[in-house]
């Protein structure tokens, strides 16, 4: 048979252009050598998330800021919150991908899928053999894989990654991070609020290098609070596991060097696109240098029949975007669409605790596009939500464009700011002034009136708040 269209892989990305090609009736297959749900369900979104919130239940308890109200914690089971995250995840997996495709009506192959010229489709099947799969239309979308630097020792030593930090029988006593980024941030933060002494080690100056400085010094501040040390500007040079602990060499800027000793290693250090088994080179496929399926604004590849979807692009890594990209190439590739995606006003959200959620230019990314832009931060002890929650550590920054007060950036530390700062992606999105944002109602006693009383600071003279202007 000869379907309309072949997926290969699972994931958010995957289940996307399945669903979109279904919806107009074609036939689909899919083709899956691990998981089926990929990444997000399986040992990314859905069981950091779970953990995280498992981790912020007992951080709370630990630490109540409540007159009145007496709480404590006793010792972790490790094992019974791994057992409870997988069988959560087994029920999300269920519901959202494998009864999904039985609903929509397409077939999952076990196997691993390799090209051959065509384009068809060799898969070597799950349990023993192969067959050819043949499609009008293919789109990989097989996702990203941890990627580890070259570090002296390193696999002799033996790691942790995200997936397998969250798959260990026990909790570590002592942990090392090597990625300050968004997933290091986050794995640090929850084995560090169930009781493990966690060291998080950057290469770059600081915590969240992409985003606001603001936002880095203030999470480095939430961190050591939290008894987490944060080394910035180091690197990791060499490690090697002693009588079970892996001792670290750090070098500093000016040669100095350092040693560190944890119980585990955790390598945070990004996501590389997943293209091994694919024989990209039969169909003319290209890759870039980082191993990312090169596709144009279409997200076709060099070949007009095989589109790539979600995190194998090196688009950014986020399931919203994986999700995104499978609906545009059901309505590129079917009915010629000329579709694309603008990530202008894409959020990105660092699940730690206060949340780091971002849309738009920073300010150096606005100065480095020439945007002339005038900026605002306003500390969240200017927010009644925060002090009725005794707890003020966040804060909010707008990047505006000077003239016009357009707003082009807005970066806010606070909790919950990943469901807040879905205002100001629409505020960025529909190019919406500094004044209109001061002048929209919002709700009193939410994070989200945080986003109204910063931009109050462009003009007026707002004396109670103790911003920085730039
Ligand atoms: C710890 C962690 C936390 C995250 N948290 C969030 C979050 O909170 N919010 C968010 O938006 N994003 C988050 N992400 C990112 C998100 O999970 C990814 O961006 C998204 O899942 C990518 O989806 P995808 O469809 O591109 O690929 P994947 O979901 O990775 O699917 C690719 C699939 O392809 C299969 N495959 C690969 N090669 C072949 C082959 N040759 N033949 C057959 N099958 C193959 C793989 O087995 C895999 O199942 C997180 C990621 C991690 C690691």
């Amino acid at each position: 048979m000869r379907y309309d269209l072949a997926v290969i892989g699972s994931g958010g990305a995957a289940f996307a252009a399945a669903i979109a090609a279904r919806r107009r009736n074609k036939s689909v297959v899919m083709i899956e050598r691990g998981s089926i749900g990929g990444t997000c369900v399986n040992t990314g979104c859905v069981p950091s998330k779970a953990l995280l919130a498992a981790a912020e239940a007992r951080q709370i308890a630990a630490n109540q800021s409540f007159p009145g109200i007496r709480t404590e914690v006793g010792a972790v089971d490790f094992a019974a919150l791994i057992l409870g995250k997988r069988t959560l995840v087994e029920r999300i997996r269920g519901d959202k991908y494998v009864d999904l495709a039985g609903h929509y009506g397409w077939q999952i192959v076990r196997g691993v899928a390799g090209f051959v010229d065509g384009p068809v489709l060799e898969v070597a099947l799950a349990g023993g053999g192969s067959r050819p799969v043949e499609a009008e239309h293919y789109v990989i979308a097989t996702g990203s894989a941890p990627f580890a630097p070259p570090i002296e020792g390193l696999a002799a030593c033996g790691y942790l990654t995200s997936t397998t930090a969250m798959e260990l029988d026990e909790l570590p006593d002592s942990l090392i991070v090597l990625g300050g980024s968004y997933v290091g941030m986050e794995l640090a933060q929850l084995f560090a609020r169930l009781g493990t002494r966690v060291t998080v080690v950057e290469i770059l100056d600081r915590l969240a290098p992409g985003e606001e400085p603001e936002a880095s010094r203030l999470l480095q501040q939430v961190f050591a609070d939290g008894g987490i040390e944060v080394r910035t500007g180091v690197t990791m040079s060499s490690v090697a596991r002693r009588d079970g602990i892996v001792e670290a060499t750090l070098r500093y800027p000016g040669g100095r060097i350092d040693r560190l000793q944890g119980q585990q290693l955790l390598v945070a250090t990004g996501r590389r696109p997943v293209t091994d088994a694919l024989n990209l080179t039969a169909v003319g496929v290209k890759t870039g240098n980082r191993g990312e399926v090169i596709v144009d604004a279409h997200l076709r590849t060099h070949n007009p029949r095989i589109w790539a979807a979600g995190d194998v692009t090196g688009h950014p890594q986020y399931v919203y975007v994986a999700g995104a990209h499978g609906a545009l190439i059901g309505d590129n590739a079917f009915d010629n669409a000329g579709r694309i995606l603008d990530y202008g006003h894409l959020p990105r959200i660092a699940f730690t605790g206060p949340q780091l959620a971002a849309v738009g230019l920073t300010e150096e990314q606005a100065t480095q596009q020439g945007v002339d832009c005038t900026c605002r931060v306003m500390t969240l002890d200017h927010l009644p939500r925060a002090l009725v929650n005794r707890d003020t550590r966040g804060l909010v920054k707008i990047v505006a464009e000077r003239t016009t007060g357009r707003i082009v950036g807005v970066t806010l530390v606070a909790p919950n700011a990943g469901d807040a700062i879905l205002a100001a992606v629409y505020a960025v999105k529909h190019q919406m002034t500094v004044d209109e944002m001061a002048d929209t109602w919002d709700p009193y006693l939410t994070v989200g009136e945080g986003l109204r009383l910063a931009a109050q600071t462009f003009t007026r003279n707002v004396a109670l708040l103790s911003c920085c202007a730039s």
